[in-house]
């Protein structure tokens, strides 16, 4: 990595926590994923965004702002990346998916809080995430109680802007969602100064479309077995998809799937044809939450798919043909982003339907619902999911854990007996 300590003063970062941030995730990546075996030569660029991920992507954010141009700060996939992208800006995904911010968030937020809540305010609090700092205006949404509450804390220190969100799926519930996101445009129309064109939309909805479309292909290859590629891997590359450059994205993505395709062709394999294959349900793993998969990968079982924010619910639903006016598109993407189903949606048998059919899809031997600590929504479904999957004959286990690594022997010992029983 070069010297980017003066752009990390300029950032406000705190110099000394962000390099202690560093060194663990360094070590940690150099742990978990530098020490695969029959990885495909295409993730070394995923390796390298990694390794410059608070270095030279955060420098092309800069430049970008140096332009004119305006970073925009998003916590889910509800928010539109297309539209602010149709705008001149660059939208990035604020991951959050680590302990380390946490304790920072004490005092201003109840503990018994979903960590992901937290640790999103712990960033800001101890100023050792770039991407916030580099962030023009943060777009919060209401889709949970803890989330709705940590957004107004979070707003007394970053401009913060909240989405409504819908919590059924009926047609007057999608009227108010395509009224939330032309708001959505006037506020980011404001913060960018730019007129949002018709055009200009349907030529980044179509760019975000080439994006999901290539993180498909690369999720449809794992079906495979042997499976050509390790979970690690292919959560690694659906938790970049949230803030590499979307173009140089795609196309690395794509070469990625082209070496998967000729894997599977020469029955080559990151795990043995054996190896048992588990389909991930649950609340999103965040970069550099691979806590669970790495427990899981270590036994020998292989992740076939990820039914999760960082998975299927971001790249499944492709955005409808509409008229291409402004107002047929803006209406496309609200059917699009309502067809994310997530557990904030009542009621939202959708889900559970998709995860009986993706691990059918996948060719899984079963399933582990996973959700945060303190998470209602998601731990109320899992009771559904079990439902479903028992009566499809597909074994399912549901977990709980945190970001923290204290849980990790519970969780070995249990998926250790999961595996044990599926075979
Ligand atoms: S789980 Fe729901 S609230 Fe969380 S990122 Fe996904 S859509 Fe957004
Ligand atoms: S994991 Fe659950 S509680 Fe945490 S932010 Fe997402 S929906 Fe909210």
């Amino acid at each position: 990595m070069g010297d980017y300590r003066q752009m990390w003063t300029d950032l406000d970062l705190d110099l000394a926590k962000h390099d202690e941030l560093l060194g663990i995730l360094g070590q940690v990546y150099t742990q978990i994923y530098l020490a695969q075996k029959d990885r495909p030569e295409g993730m070394k660029y995923f390796d390298f965004v990694v390794s410059e991920a608070h270095g030279l992507r955060i420098q092309e954010l800069q430049e970008h702002r140096d332009k004119g141009g305006k970073v925009v700060g998003a916590f889910c996939v509800f928010v539109p990346e297309d539209v602010t992208m149709a705008l001149g800006g660059v939208q990035v995904g604020l991951c959050a998916g680590a302990d380390f911010a946490v304790p920072a968030s004490d005092g201003l937020i109840p503990s018994k809080t979903c960590p992901l809540i937290r640790a999103s305010l712990g960033f800001k609090m101890n100023k050792t995430c770039p991407y916030i700092q580099s962030s023009d205006i943060l777009i919060g949404e209401n889709t949970c109680d803890g989330k709705k509450k940590m957004f107004e804390i979070m707003g007394e220190y970053h401009p913060t802007y909240v989405m409504d969100m819908p919590q059924k799926k009926t047609a007057a519930s999608r009227d108010m969602f395509i009224s939330e996101l032309k708001a959505l445009v006037v506020k980011l129309e404001a913060e960018t100064g730019r007129k949002l064109e018709p055009g200009a939309l349907s030529a980044a909805t179509g760019k975000l479309e080439a994006k999901k479309a290539a993180i498909r292909r690369l999720n449809k290859a794992r079906a495979a077995k042997p499976a050509p590629i390790s979970g690690l891997d292919a959560l690694l590359v659906s938790q970049i998809a949230f803030y590499d450059d979307i173009d140089r994205f795609t196309g690395k993505v794509n070469e990625l799937a082209d070496e998967l395709e000729a894997r599977i062709k020469e029955k080559k394999g990151a795990f043995s044809e054996s190896a048992p294959r588990l389909l991930y349900s649950g609340t999103p793993l965040p970069l550099p939450d691979w806590k669970l998969f790495s427990i899981a990968e270590s036994l020998g079982v292989v992740f076939v798919g990820e039914e999760s924010c960082v998975g299927s619910r971001y790249y499944t639903t492709a955005t409808p043909k509409c008229d291409g006016s402004l107002d047929g598109q803006i209406s496309a993407i609200a059917d699009r982003l309502l067809g994310t189903h997530c557990a904030c949606f009542t009621p939202n048998s959708e889900r559970v339907d998709d995860i009986v059919s993706m691990a059918k899809d996948t060719n899984a031997d079963g399933v582990v619902h996973y959700n945060l600590s303190f998470c209602q929504t998601y731990a109320a479904e899992s009771v559904k999911v079990e439902k479903a999957l028992k009566k499809a004959g597909i074994p399912v286990l549901s977990l709980e854990s945190d970001f923290s690594a204290n849980d990790g022997e519970q969780l070995k010992t249990r998926l250790q007996a999961f595996v044990e029983m599926m075979k």
